[in-house]
């Protein structure tokens, strides 16, 4: 049994009311990386499911993980992509 929160249909990021239910963050049955692992790696809070808080989190919130994950990897691969950029010049400099 869950708590009053953990039943209800508030989203567990924005604490919005998801319309429709909105998506489970805890769903292991799916080969992709479940939502709890990506907002965990991603995001500046930690989602655990101890079955106290909402479990699941509405459509906006979901497009801007998704949206936040692929900006955070473009990032990181830019920042490759520069540093290999910059070494390349140096070593024609030299
Ligand atoms: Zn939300």
């Amino acid at each position: 049994m869950g708590t009053f929160l953990a039943d209800s249909p508030l989203c567990r990021l924005c604490a919005t009311e998801s319309e429709g239910g909105g998506l489970t963050i805890f769903d292991d049955s799916e080969e992709k990386a479940s939502l709890a692992i990506l907002i965990n790696k991603y995001l500046p809070i930690k989602v655990v499911d101890d079955g106290r808080l909402p479990v699941c989190i509405c459509e906006r919130c979901h497009v801007g993980v998704a949206a936040t994950v692929d900006l955070i990897d473009r990032m990181v691969e830019g920042q490759q992509r520069l540093r290999s950029l910059l070494q390349v010049r140096e070593v024609e400099e030299q």
